[in-house]
């Protein structure tokens, strides 16, 4: 009995896995481990598992959820040194950055953990005598995600958190190369009391095919993506055969301001840290400055001279600020971008050099014109673009000259001006004298083709709740 038992459970677990996925570290390309893929079949399978955990996790109450997912945020704190070297072994991130991303990250278990106890109901007054009106908000059910390499915790706990919270059931599809860090994320939540059915990350055989069966599946109620816009407009459209939920967390093109009454040594600090975290690889990065006429030189200047002071190597060394690039056809990417820009009149404020493997040295150009090709592009890279402004109405107009409306940022400290230019910017997220604004408790999200939803704050918890209406008649 044992023998025919075990044969069909490994005949089973060899339908269901693949060859399984090789991880490389970009600062060296070692290979540094291999995680599991599914066939279809076992993905299909974890929608059906997860359907029948979503239901005893909904019914417990908020709170025990809520302890579960603390107890979750505990763990990931604990184990913050684990956890960065695996980040950084597989995103090429400097170790500092990558705890810090192991703290943001479990920041929004922490906040969901908090909000699964805030998720009010309202009563209505009724308009008649004989009626009583009132909503409660409920779990939509199995939620999936695909999620990128940028930030390979944060990206997973910033969807997972609220959907947990909420008493949903939870799969996610990591990027193929940065699977470690789900995987390791995951299994510190199974030792929080997490049903694994409940919390689960796949791979299948490409993510094409992942997405296809994550937006058609009937049992799948919601769709959480973030990555490119090209990428989330094939997932809505394929999300629209059975009207699913989406929340879509796509590309950005992030102008950064300084007007004449800027303090330009806090402008270039806040250009600093907006434009060459992580590389220069996140949708909220500062995409192209412009700089009014009158402070462009001085500006210039003191930006080029902190970006020469940036040292560039593997991320798991003392004193590195960037890593490398996430792969070779990034890298390539970058360069023709680069490449574009000097080509139509820009020039490196400094010289510049090429770097062997993935690495980039940092460069800021000068001399870029709004109408040049390259604007218009997501660099994601360590590359900052500078164009001279005049006048604030032609600014306005350039900076929203983008189908993205991510982030933006300016600097000013003229009140009358900072209202305007903040009311004018067509941006979800505008960063007033501060070049970082993501936070947990504050909600993330953009216009236009940058995506549809918030992620984090009160905003994010009702992505994964439906509102019910309850409506009392013949009293
Ligand atoms: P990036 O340029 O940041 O890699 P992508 O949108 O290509 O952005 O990738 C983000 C995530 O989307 C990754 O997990 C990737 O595997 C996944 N992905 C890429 N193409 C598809 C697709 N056609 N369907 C579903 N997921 C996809």
């Amino acid at each position: 009995m044992k023998t025919i038992h075990n044969s069909s459970l490994l005949a089973v677990l060899k339908e269901q896995h693949q060859q399984p996925l090789s991880v490389v570290n970009p600062a060296n390309g070692e290979t540094i481990g291999q995680v599991p893929k599914l066939s279809k079949n076992g993905i299909i399978d974890a929608i059906e598992r997860s359907q029948v955990a979503q239901k005893d996790w909904a019914a417990l109450p908020a709170k025990t959820r809520s302890e579960r997912l603390q107890r979750w945020y505990q763990l990931i704190i604990e184990n913050q040194e684990d956890l960065a070297r695996i980040l950084t072994s597989e995103q090429g991130k400097p170790l500092a950055e990558a705890r810090g991303e192991v703290v943001y990250g479990a920041s929004f278990i922490q906040w969901f953990a908090e909000e699964a106890k805030r998720s009010y109901g309202e009563s209505i007054p009724s308009p008649s005598a004989d009626k009583r009106m009132v909503t409660v908000k409920q779990p939509v059910g199995v939620a999936c995600a695909i999620t990128p390499w940028n930030f390979p915790i944060a990206m997973i706990t910033r969807k997972a958190g609220p959907a947990l919270a909420a008493g949903c059931s939870f799969i996610v599809k990591p990027a193929e190369l940065t699977p470690l860090s789900a995987f390791a994320i995951v299994e510190l939540a199974r030792q929080a009391g997490i049903d694994k059915d409940v919390l689960q990350v796949v791979l299948g055989e490409s993510p094409q095919e992942v997405g296809e069966i994550f937006s058609t599946h009937p049992i799948i109620r919601k769709l959480s993506f973030t990555g490119s816009t090209r990428v989330g407009s094939i997932l809505m459209k394929q999300c629209a055969g059975d009207i699913k939920r989406t929340s879509m967390e796509l590309g950005g093109n992030a102008p950064f301001i300084v007007f004449d009454d800027a303090d330009i040594d806090e402008a270039v600090k806040g250009a600093m840290a907006s434009k060459f975290r992580n590389a220069g690889q996140t949708c909220v990065c500062a995409n192209r400055f412009y700089v009014h006429d009158s402070i462009y030189e001085e500006f210039v200047t003191k930006f080029d001279q902190a970006v020469q002071k940036l040292k560039v190597g593997n991320g798991l060394e003392q004193g590195v600020h960037l890593g490398p690039v996430i792969s070779e056809s990034a890298k390539a990417n970058i360069q023709f971008s680069i490449d574009k820009f000097v080509e139509q009149g820009a020039s490196p404020v400094s010289p510049t050099q090429q770097l062997d493997g993935l690495f980039i040295q940092p460069i800021v150009l000068r001399d870029v014109k709004h109408d040049m090709e390259g604007v218009q592009n997501e660099l994601f890279g360590p590359v900052a673009p500078v164009i001279r402004f005049s006048s604030d109405e032609e600014l306005i107009d350039m900076a929203n000259d983008t189908i993205y409306g991510l982030a933006s940022y300016f600097y000013s400290h003229n009140i009358k001006r900072i209202w305007k230019v903040a009311e004018a910017l067509q941006y979800g997220m505008v960063g007033i004298n501060e070049g970082m604004v993501s936070s947990e408790v504050a909600p993330f999200g953009g216009v236009k083709q940058s995506g549809i939803g918030r992620e984090g704050a009160r905003q994010g918890l009702d992505e994964y709740m439906d509102v019910k209406y309850l409506c009392f008649g013949g009293l």
